[in-house]
């Protein structure tokens, strides 16, 4: 499995830097945003290190795909599709992507605006 020991990410996978934990699997983990931006927002990251969406390789599209599944998931647990909730991939430097480690974002209990800031 890839695995960056620099990375922040790969650090909450391997238990080195705490986090709120949620849940956990062989292919994602998922816990709280340490600046949540929504009464709920949980992060959903592949414990394999892969930096971005263009890093993606062929082999990879479960996984990615697990991440939404997982997100699905906690939401029905968490009664967040009830009123909705949003999931945001921020990809590269102008998209907003602070930590190079694929993240699902899952942003609940408001309502977003639409375009996007
Ligand atoms: P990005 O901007 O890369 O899409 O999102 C990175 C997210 O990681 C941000 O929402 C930020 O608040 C969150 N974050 C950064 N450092 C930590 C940390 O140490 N722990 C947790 N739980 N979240 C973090
Ligand atoms: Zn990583």
């Amino acid at each position: 499995m890839k695995h960056d020991p620099n990375c922040l990410f790969c650090k909450i996978v391997d238990r080195k830097i705490p986090a709120k934990l949620i849940h956990n699997d062989e292919m994602a983990i998922a816990f709280e945003d340490i600046n949540p931006q929504a009464p709920s927002h949980i992060l959903i990251v592949p414990n394999e290190h892969i930096s971005d969406i263009q890093s993606m390789k062929e082999g990879e599209r479960e996984l990615i795909g697990h991440l939404f599944f997982v997100a699905r998931n906690i939401a029905a647990a968490r009664g967040l599709d009830k009123g909705g909730y949003r999931l945001v991939i921020n990809n590269g430097r102008d998209a907003g992507q602070a930590v190079f480690h694929i993240h699902l974002h899952l942003l609940s209990g408001r309502a977003f605006a639409w375009p996007p800031g």
